[in-house]
């Protein structure tokens, strides 16, 4: 079987990495007992992004192997967003041996590798882990097979610029998941800053990138910027137009894509007034990024309060100022006036709305801290609304339950199909003619390269039948490599004047490539 390339080789040269995020997090081996379920978090009901070890039946449990690679290349994307801006991922830590490692939890998925071609492991997954809005889930899912490498996020379409958007008050889990295993599993496939940048891309899409209205669009949730994280779709998705506003950032063999480039589709951490990102969703305001001076504390939600101050039977005024936050204070607010069910926009804490005559009106304020935490609180109004008159609390601060404004709509998963799904490309060279005296010297020679690091198969046949096979590593760099005939093929060869042979590669994902060589045997 495929050999497994250790964390270290596969990191071999720089990830990003950011000071702040190193306190958070140790560089070091993963340290922790194995768990299958989640303990609970020191974030409690703060929204956060919890790792998942998910295998398939057939592979088996390689939390042991695999524990070191999933903290790096999720530290590494959470560094990303940290070198640039004041915020990282908040991410779901603390394992046994203590806060400095994810609380990482091990899930068994339910069927062989094989079975997840006609079945969704998204389903399987979802299955397995518990729908808890204000958690996402990033699954690192190992199939033990580089060819399978195939990653998705799920992703809601709504641009709307405030904390109650649908990514930052998801009304279920969101998923994030990369497919792997073999010597491909985590990033010796690609460079390991590549695989932290694959990380990153998925977690992003489950925050709410890339929106259909942002500048740089492509479809799909992508964009069409040369380098970013989130983009790599063309513009109009079939002809190969990219604007290459940014350059990659880090050199081999670890180059990454810059967050954001242009900071103009989906993260700002200031954007300026009138710009897109200042009217629209911006990732930065996802309450699943902390802020880094705060990252170490859990965040305590703000509490919703709504009441009537004011009636007169044409108009009724409404405040939340009363509303409040035990760990700071409240920092917006945001309205759905008009009881659509859809927040309007932010405002102040105190709104004046018009009563119809004999029509009842639902008012949802959604309260937002400095964490980007949302509280909701609901009332209904109407002309014979009294001061005094209090509205009723959502429940849950990540929930859209109790009748606040739900998320705008149904999450996709976003299957990234293009970039991973492909196999590597095989190269084979040969002589095209030998002498049998060459061959019995120093067997058949071959110059075997791939595209990437894969394993490869080389065959030897005489019209079907196999002569001689063997397993090569094979990568970017081509090599030579010799196959041995046995002594009853060489005798055979002996018999005739020439005989055609036939080279052949195989390797997972990769198309076969064939060459023939003609061996001058007696005569
Ligand atoms: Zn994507």
């Amino acid at each position: 079987m495929l050999a497994f390339v250790p964390v270290s080789r596969a990191a071999d040269g720089p990830l990003p990495s950011s000071p702040p995020v190193d306190a958070l997090l140790a560089s070091g081996p993963f340290c922790g007992a194995e768990r299958f379920a989640d303990a609970p978090s020191a974030d409690g009901d703060a929204p956060h992004i919890k790792v998942v070890y998910a295998y398939a039946s057939d592979v088996g449990d390689r939390f042991g192997l695999f524990g070191s690679a999933l903290q790096l290349y999720t530290k590494a994307a959470a560094a990303k967003v940290a070198l640039g801006s004041d915020k990282t991922l908040r991410l779901d830590r603390g394992s046994s041996c203590g806060s400095a490692f994810l609380d990482v939890q091990t899930v068994a998925l339910g069927h062989p590798v094989g079975a997840y071609t006609t079945r969704s492991v998204l389903d399987d997954i979802q299955s397995r882990l518990p729908d808890r809005p204000g958690v996402n889930y990033l699954v690192f899912v190992d199939f033990g097979l580089p060819v399978l490498s195939a990653a998705a996020g799920s992703w809601a379409r709504d641009d709307s610029p405030w904390a109650t958007n649908a990514a930052n008050l998801p009304a279920h889990s969101r998923y994030a998941y990369l497919e792997g295993g073999g010597a491909d599993f985590f990033g010796s496939e690609q460079a390991a800053s590549q695989y932290a940048d694959q990380v990153l891309h998925e977690v992003l899409h489950t925050l709410g990138a890339v929106q259909p209205s942002a500048p740089h669009f492509s479809g799909g949730a992508h964009c069409y910027e040369l380098f970013d994280v989130m983009c790599y779709t063309p513009k109009d998705g079939t002809t190969d137009v990219f604007l290459r506003n940014c350059d990659i950032v880090g050199e081999t063999p670890n180059p990454g894509k810059p967050l954001d480039c242009g900071n103009d589709d989906y993260f700002n951490p200031s954007p300026a007034p009138g710009s897109y990102l200042a009217g629209h969703w911006n990732l930065y305001d996802s309450g699943f990024l902390c802020t880094l001076t705060r990252c170490d504390r859990p965040p305590a939600a703000p509490t919703a309060r709504l009441a009537i101050v004011a009636g007169d039977g044409r108009s009724v005024t409404v405040s939340a100022a009363t509303s409040s936050d035990p760990d700071g204070a409240v920092a917006s607010y945001v309205w759905d006036l008009d009881g659509d069910g859809v927040y309007d926009a932010a405002g102040p804490a105190t709104q004046t709305v018009a009563v119809a005559h004999g029509g009842a009106r639902r008012l949802t304020v959604a309260a937002v801290d400095a964490d980007n935490l949302v509280a909701t609180a609901t009332i209904t109004v109407d002309e014979h609304s009294v001061p005094g008159q209090v509205g009723s609390a959502g429940s849950g601060t990540h929930s859209a339950a109790n009748g606040a404004p739900a998320a705008a709509s149904r999450p996709k998963i976003v299957v990234e199909a293009l970039r991973l799904a492909s196999g590597p490309t095989l190269r084979l060279t040969v002589t095209r003619r030998v002498t049998l005296a060459q061959v019995r010297a120093r067997g058949l020679r071959a110059r075997l390269g791939a595209s990437r690091a894969v394993q490869v198969d080389v065959t030897v046949r005489r019209t079907t039948r196999v002569l001689a096979r063997r397993r090569f590593a094979a990568g970017r760099r081509t090599r030579f490599v010799t196959l041995r005939l046995p002594r009853r093929a060489l005798r055979e060869l002996a018999e005739r004047r020439t005989t055609t042979l036939t080279v052949e590669t195989a390797a997972a994902g990769a198309a076969t490539v064939r060459r023939r060589v003609v061996v001058a045997g007696a005569g």
